[in-house]
């Protein structure tokens, strides 16, 4: 009996779905041609190389609890690519750098007594006479449980950074949804707060997998043995449509760099374009309606400007946040505490992360003027001394963050539907693929499931990953309310 013929498979992009997808059908004799419209692999976690400096879109940590996933990135990169990095973060405001997780007595001695007592005077009051309506917005909501001194200290302005709207306007419930930052202000004020017990905070990961050269190294690797078991990967390609016959996809046509069209046959696509994108490319095109879903998703977009020091302004920190509300900066990475295989002997890396939106004032500066911005606030910071910087480099990043708004999920649903019934051959994976705020594990892990539907015709839902795992990786042992934080979540950013 001849065995059956494996499905042809078109994937869309080479970052961590994409190539996981293809690295499973390789490995299992399935064809499969990848279409890259970048010149580096790696998508969102490729590592930067310029002028021999290597970097990451901020800092990829390899943590999951998806044992399959922790299985495929030792599967590909041999274990001496991997390094075991302590993690450590801190919190810069006013000059002072408080330990994150934040420890009371560190905590203490930054604020000073003072200080802490006005926090505490402030979060009495708010106890006594709660904002009238504590339930109006995230503002009101944490203000009532914090008072205003702790909340515009280790809260308002890093959240107003990431997310580039007031916390003011940002509704309450996101608080229900576990926020990590919260941990922070109720261990101060545990701190500060007479007569309770002093909470215990576990960090889950304090040492984190990296590779050697940068999260880039997996999936150069993870490319190479994809071409090695047959698939095809080709670069600076994009996939501009997704041709549509009978209720089914039937071949994609890919351009190239020059402009240059084919079209090519595919019984499945795994897309990890944009959801919105994949919509768009539809030919036959999608009805109006399924076309205004796709153009109503958001993004937030990011920028990092990375600059080299002398190793005197290396700090342990694999990054610290900026929590002062006088500069743009949100988190400063310094890439030599990630690896020292990423710098330079006698010099270290400091990326400087900006969350904007495309097309904003950040997001249009040129390059110059990013690099001298980023080199005064560095200096204002005053964590290098002037002149100190040597060269830097710029790199934007178009929807870094899917946007979680009160029309996502519906916009989502809305095309999830169209495409089961009109394209179900093609299968959205990964992070801007499924709009959804997965990091590199969850996105591998709906592209392993999807495979697993496509040869073995099992029915994984993978629009349920991510969705309600348990997935905390720091917790407060004891005390009030038990916030706990997945780091994995977004707040619901109301549209204006
Ligand atoms: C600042 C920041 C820090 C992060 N830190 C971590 C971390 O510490 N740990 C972690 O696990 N995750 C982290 N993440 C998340 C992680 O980067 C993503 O989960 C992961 O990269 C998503 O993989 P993906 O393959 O779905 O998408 P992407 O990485 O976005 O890759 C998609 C690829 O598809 C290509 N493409 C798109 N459209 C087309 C087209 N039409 N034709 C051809 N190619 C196309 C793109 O060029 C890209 O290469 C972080 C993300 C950000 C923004």
């Amino acid at each position: 009996m001849p065995t059956p013929r494996h499905p042809q498979t078109v994937i869309i992009g080479a970052g961590p779905a994409g190539l996981t997808a293809a690295y499973q059908l390789a490995s299992r004799g399935a064809p499969v041609s990848v279409y890259e419209a970048d010149d580096v692999v790696g998508g969102i976690s490729r590592t930067v190389v310029r002028d021999g400096w290597r970097f990451d879109i901020g800092g990829h940590r390899f943590f999951t609890k998806v044992a399959r996933v922790d299985a495929l990135w030792h599967e590909i990169l041999p274990e001496e690519d991997f390094l075991l990095r302590p993690r450590m973060s801190r919190i810069y405001y006013q000059g002072k750098l408080y330990d994150y997780p934040l420890r009371p007595l560190n905590a203490l001695r930054n604020l000073g007594l003072r200080e802490a007592a006005f926090a505490l005077g402030s979060y009495l009051r708010a106890r006594l006479r709660p904002p009238r309506d504590q339930h109006a917005n995230y503002e009101s909501w944490l203000v009532a449980r914090f008072g205003w001194r702790l909340y515009r200290t280790f809260f308002k302005t890093y959240t107003e950074k990431v997310w580039g709207i007031p916390v003011s306007q940002m509704p309450a419930d996101w608080a229900a949804q576990r926020i990590k930052n919260l941990s922070l202000a109720a261990a101060v004020l545990d701190a500060i707060r007479p007569g309770r017990n002093r909470k215990e905070i576990t960090s889950l990961i304090e040492e984190f997998h990296y590779p050697k050269y940068g999260p880039g190294m997996m999936w150069e690797e993870a490319a190479r043995k994809v071409e090695k078991m047959g698939g095809t990967l080709t670069m600076n390609a994009t996939v501009t449509a997704v041709h549509r016959e009978n209720g089914r996809a039937v071949a994609v046509t890919v351009t190239a760099g020059s402009g240059q069209r084919h079209r090519l046959a595919a019984d499945h696509v795994i897309s990890s374009t944009p959801l919105s994108t994949l919509i768009t490319s539809m030919d036959p095109p999608a009805p109006p309606s399924i076309l205004e879903a796709a153009r109503d998703l958001r993004y937030r977009d990011y920028l990092t400007v990375a600059l080299v020091v002398p190793r005197e302004f290396s700090f342990p920190d694999n990054w610290i946040y900026i929590h002062d509300p006088g500069v743009r900066v949100g988190r400063i990475q310094n890439y030599g505490s990630w690896s020292p295989f990423l710098v330079k002997e006698g010099r270290t890396c400091l990326g400087l992360e900006f969350f904007v939106f495309e097309g904003d004032d950040m997001w249009t500066k040129p390059d110059d003027q990013l690099i001298a911005q980023a080199t005064a606030e560095l200096e204002a910071l005053q964590l290098i001394r002037p002149g100190a910087v040597e060269a830097g480099y710029v790199v934007r990043v178009p929807k870094a963050y899917p946007t979680y708004d009160q029309h996502y999920r519906r916009n989502v649903e809305i095309m999830r539907e169209w495409l089961a019934e009109h394209a179900p051959n093609v299968h959205p994976v990964g992070r801007n693929g499924m709009h959804r705020y997965n990091n590199a594990d969850h996105s591998m892990l709906t592209a392993m499931l999807t495979v697993e539907n496509i040869l073995d015709g099992t029915e994984h839902d993978v629009w349920t990953v991510n969705v309600e795992q348990e997935y905390h990786e720091e917790r407060l042992t004891s005390g009030a309310g038990r916030i706990t934080g997945t780091g994995r979540d977004a707040p619901m950013i109301p549209r204006g």
